[in-house]
């Protein structure tokens, strides 16, 4: 199964996108947490992302793309994966059903995760995130045991420079030029599913099954 997760940054694509990785055994790819690992590791392609993602801009095509297709030709792939984070423009989605066509396969479902602009900002003003593993958390919503302690691996959590007020305002601004316009592009395909993003997570797993099957 080969499933894209759609919505706003902050709209909780990637605690969906894990449930859906863990319900249905197949790999969660975020190419943010990519970009993320890789600025860790001070990589040549970290250094690059970075300048772009601190301004809230999108990583040029041309990184990203390749990144992507090489994640998801590894045979942990085989089976399927959801994608978080990606694709993020009309072209990036474009490759990827070229890609897949070329397989003789296709998107099964691209689902939209439902939330609007003033939730996103309450939203990202408290969203913390584990510099070790990338797990997100929310210091009001979905806070963790201990505060300022990720609870899957014990690593610290901090406010993301991309999640800081003033890039969340671009962000928002390069989700709804570059970003929305995806939700009619998999819909004239057929395979778009909707999800109130302002539901309980704790009910996300039955959301999706409802849809999925
Ligand atoms: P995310 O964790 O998905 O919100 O991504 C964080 C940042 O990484 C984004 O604001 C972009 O700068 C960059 N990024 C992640 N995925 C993509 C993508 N598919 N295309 C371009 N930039 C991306």
């Amino acid at each position: 199964m080969k499933i894209i997760m759609l919505g706003a940054p902050g709209a909780g694509k990637g605690t969906r996108a894990a449930v859906i990785a863990e319900h249905y055994k197949i790999p969660h790819i975020s190419t943010g947490d990519i970009f993320r690992a890789n600025i860790k590791e001070g990589t040549a392609l970290g250094l690059e992302a970075k300048g772009y993602m601190d301004q809230g801009l999108l990583v040029p095509d041309e990184l990203t793309v390749k990144i992507l297709l090489d994640r998801v030709a590894q045979d942990d792939c085989r089976d399927g994966y959801v994608l978080d984070g990606f694709p993020r423009n009309i072209p990036q989605a474009e490759v990827l059903d070229r890609e897949l066509d070329k397989l003789g396969d296709a998107v099964d479902y691209a689902i939209n995760v439902d939330v609007s602009d003033e939730v996103i900002v309450d939203r990202m003003a408290g969203r913390r995130a584990c510099l070790k593993c990338g797990a997100t958390y929310h210091v009001k919503y979905v806070p963790p045991e201990k505060e300022g302690i990720c609870d899957k691996c014990g690593g610290e959590l901090v406010l993301r420079h991309d999640d800081a007020p003033e890039t969340v305002s671009h962000r928002l601004k390069v989700y709804h030029e570059q970003t929305k316009p995806l939700i009619d592009f998999y819909e004239a395909k057929g395979v778009l599913k909707s999800v109130d993003g302002t539901g309980d997570v704790k009910n996300a797993l039955k959301d999706i099954v409802d849809i999925l099957g």
